[in-house]
């Protein structure tokens, strides 16, 4: 069989059962099989593919078709343009969270920052910052140790682990220093919301009953850490931006809110800015 047919009858197959990207996917876990690129695989479309890379790639697929994401299975995710290696014990990174590093590099470029990653994951958001901000000093913060050892891993792949400091801990517990830019994409999905069948680990997920529980304790947590001047972004799920703006303006009545939506259109980001001088009340 040719290239060209076994990616044409996988991405058929996928889109027949309801797998939203088919034909991107398709074609990654066909360039798995074969360890190429992207560009490699269009110059190769005509190549015959051998009986044994034809039985793998059947079995990623099928893999696929039991609702393994293919990112775990290609154990790859491109993230900010940069790739990330990633496995089951990290959240997949997802586009919409590109508009934290958006809106993290609008507000650190004037000046140099330390900023802290809270469940930092297998590390994007922290790794894109510290390539894009050379002059960043850098908290990537996870509670999940099998976390940390992926963030590792990409720090090092993208050369930044000088920059970058893992640490282990309870969001901003284990830092002392004040933060000028804290950035968090915490677990925000409703408890009742959970897909029994999820591949990600529930700890990077799971929000608690209201979905908000996390990103409430981070809230609480930043009072007595985030420097004078400084900046909180906080990824949201939807419908969640009023509860969160509501306990923002309690705990920070100085604080500037705004709400940032992703390309969907969706209340995404919330981000709060502290005044440079305290107000004396
Ligand atoms: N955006 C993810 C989802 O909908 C949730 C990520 C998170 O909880 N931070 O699956």
């Amino acid at each position: 069989m040719k290239l060209a047919e076994a990616l044409n009858r996988s991405r058929a197959i996928l889109a027949q059962n309801a797998i939203e990207d088919a034909p991107l996917e398709a074609e990654l876990l066909l360039r798995h099989v074969l360890n190429i690129n992207r560009t490699q695989l269009y110059l190769d479309l005509e190549h015959e593919l051998s009986p044994q890379d034809e039985k793998t790639f059947r079995a990623l697929v099928e893999r696929r078709l039991g609702g393994e994401p293919t990112a775990y299975i290609t154990r790859h995710r491109e993230f900010y343009g940069l790739d990330f290696y990633v496995n089951p014990h990290t959240l997949i990174p997802r586009p919409e969270s590109e508009l934290l590093v958006e809106t993290a590099l609008r507000l650190a470029q004037d000046r140099p920052s330390t900023i802290a990653d809270i469940g930092t994951g297998c590390g994007a958001i922290a790794v894109s910052l510290a390539l894009e901000l050379p002059g960043a000093k850098i908290y990537a913060i996870d509670i999940s140790a099998a976390a940390l050892e992926v963030a590792a891993i990409n720090c090092q792949r993208h050369s930044v682990a000088d920059r970058v400091s893992l640490l282990q801990g309870d969001m901003l517990k284990p830092v002392a220093e004040p933060i000028d830019l804290i950035i968090a994409n915490l677990p925000y999905v409703r408890e009742s919301e959970l897909t029994p069948n999820n591949f990600e680990p529930l700890i990077a997920l799971d929000g608690g009953a209201g979905g908000t529980e996390s990103i409430a304790r981070l809230c609480r947590q930043a009072r007595s850490k985030l420097a004078e001047g400084g900046s909180m972004l906080l990824e949201i799920g939807q419908g969640q931006s009023e509860a969160i703006t509501g306990l923002l303006d309690s705990l920070f009545p100085d604080g500037a809110i705004e709400i940032l939506a992703d390309l969907s259109g969706i209340e995404r980001v919330i981000s709060l800015s502290l005044s440079e001088i305290k107000v004396a009340r």
